[in-house]
């Protein structure tokens, strides 16, 4: 799907539900004033009246051909966060914002090789929609998916996942890999950075591989690093960076 398809618009946007994924990832659920349309994989941005700025959130659900009138949006609270300190602390219920979508670059590309997909933390928005709108197109691909989080209690959408697995028309390996999870002894899957696991897609042919990824800006550097490793080409790597205005830019 092309992403100039649909241009952006401006709509009117009423935050209408938030609840919790983990202890610091709420889905906001955020009423339009009508349906948007956009590509699996697009972002919104958000402009904030109350605290008079704009903010980047990817759509978490797979477009609907007609457009979706009510959007989710995957949030994570960062730490001194204007727009996230307010939200989580139920400073926005009601709230209307300004939206302009859809945005970005960050879509599925046609190709036959495999698709290897890393997600960090809210970064699963973005690849789940791409995922969940790819196997409902039956894209016939093998995919490897890498989500990375902290601990056990920082993986959320699991189920969501496997049922994506459970339907995709070839091999999906689904790889949660904790960064933190000392703790976490009941857990027998992989630990470390995220990134390190890539070789995870070693068993498979790489020929015309394409790279997928979204989070925080230190993990698709990584991320980068680890797939050119592996000979995918960087005009291949596809990812939208999570900036925020700690980096000096945001989209
Ligand atoms: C394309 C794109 C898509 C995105 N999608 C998502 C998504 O789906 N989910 C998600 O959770 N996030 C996403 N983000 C990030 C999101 O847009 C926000 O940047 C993030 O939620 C933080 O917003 P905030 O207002 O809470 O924090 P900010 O107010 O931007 O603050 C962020 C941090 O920077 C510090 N800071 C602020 N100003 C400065 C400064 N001048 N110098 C140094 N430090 C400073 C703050 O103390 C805080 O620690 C996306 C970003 C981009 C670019």
């Amino acid at each position: 799907m092309d992403v100039t398809a649909f241009a952006p618009e401006t709509y009117t946007g009423e935050l209408v539900a938030s609840t919790a994924l983990t202890h610091d990832i709420l889905q906001v659920t955020v009423q339009l004033d009508r349906p948007v349309r956009y590509v699996a994989g697009q972002y919104a941005n958000l402009w904030v009246p109350k605290i008079d700025r704009r903010r980047s959130y990817s759509f978490a659900q797979p477009p609907l051909r007609d457009g979706r009138d009510r959007v989710n949006f995957f949030v994570r609270k960062v730490p001194g966060g204007l727009f996230t300190e307010a939200l989580f602390d139920d400073a926005l219920a009601g709230e209307r914002f300004e939206i302009e979508a859809p945005q970005g670059q960050f879509h599925i590309r046609q190709g036959e090789g495999p698709m290897l997909c890393i997600a960090g933390g809210s970064g699963l928005a973005p690849l789940l929609s791409l995922l969940e709108d790819a196997r409902k197109n039956r894209v016939n691909r093998p995919c490897t998916f890498l989500f990375g989080a902290r601990t056990q209690a920082d993986l959320y959408c699991v189920d969501e996942i496997k049922a994506i697995a459970a339907g995709w028309p070839n091999k999906f390996d689904f790889v949660p890999v904790l960064s933190e999870g000392h703790d976490d002894r009941d857990w027998d899957g992989a630990r470390g950075m995220v990134t390190e696991h890539l070789p995870a897609a070693g068993g498979i042919d790489l020929t015309g591989a394409q790279g997928y990824m979204c989070g925080p800006p230190p993990m698709i550097d990584a991320g980068i690093h680890a797939l050119v490793e592996l000979g995918v080409p960087l005009a291949e790597i596809h990812y939208d960076k999570f900036t925020d205005e700690s980096h000096g830019e945001t989209a």
